[in-house]
């Protein structure tokens, strides 16, 4: 089993879904890639936010969650919302702020490391997923 390096559990499951079950079941729900991917990027860029400061559904969220789409990787332990310090310290409006995404990701994509990777694409965070998909980069 593969516990984040950077990451706590509450960090990264929604809180009410936190109650139900043991941490170690949790654990074992995500896509244990992903979590070693995400700890890649937090080495390379430094502090990152998930869950945190107002924010519950960046992480593993339950299936009935009205957040995002009904079959949302997010659902499955398949995907992570990264909000990199460094950018959010920046204090930007959400047009330069998804600029300074789309570099990031640009850089994640051409990085051999993240080929396991797919991006959404033209929003102010990072999400991180390892669904099936057709293309790596995605629009929401
Ligand atoms: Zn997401």
């Amino acid at each position: 089993m593969y516990k984040c390096k950077y990451f706590s559990i509450k960090e990264l499951v929604n809180p009410a879904f936190l109650k139900l079950t043991s941490e170690a079941i949790l654990w074992s729900i995500f896509d244990e890639r992903l979590l070693k991917l995400a700890d890649a990027i937090r080495e390379q860029f430094g502090s990152i936010i998930i869950n945190g400061g107002g924010l519950t559904d960046c992480g593993l969220r339950q299936n009935d969650s009205a957040t995002g789409a009904g079959f949302s990787a997010h659902k499955y332990g398949r995907a992570l919302d990264l909000h990199i310090c460094s950018i959010e310290n920046k204090k930007l409006d959400k047009p330069a702020k998804t600029s300074e995404y789309e570099k990031l990701r640009s850089a994640l994509l051409s990085n051999t490391a993240f080929n396991l990777l797919n991006f959404e694409t033209n929003i102010y965070w990072l999400h991180i997923d390892t669904f099936n998909r057709q293309n790596r980069l995605f629009l929401p």
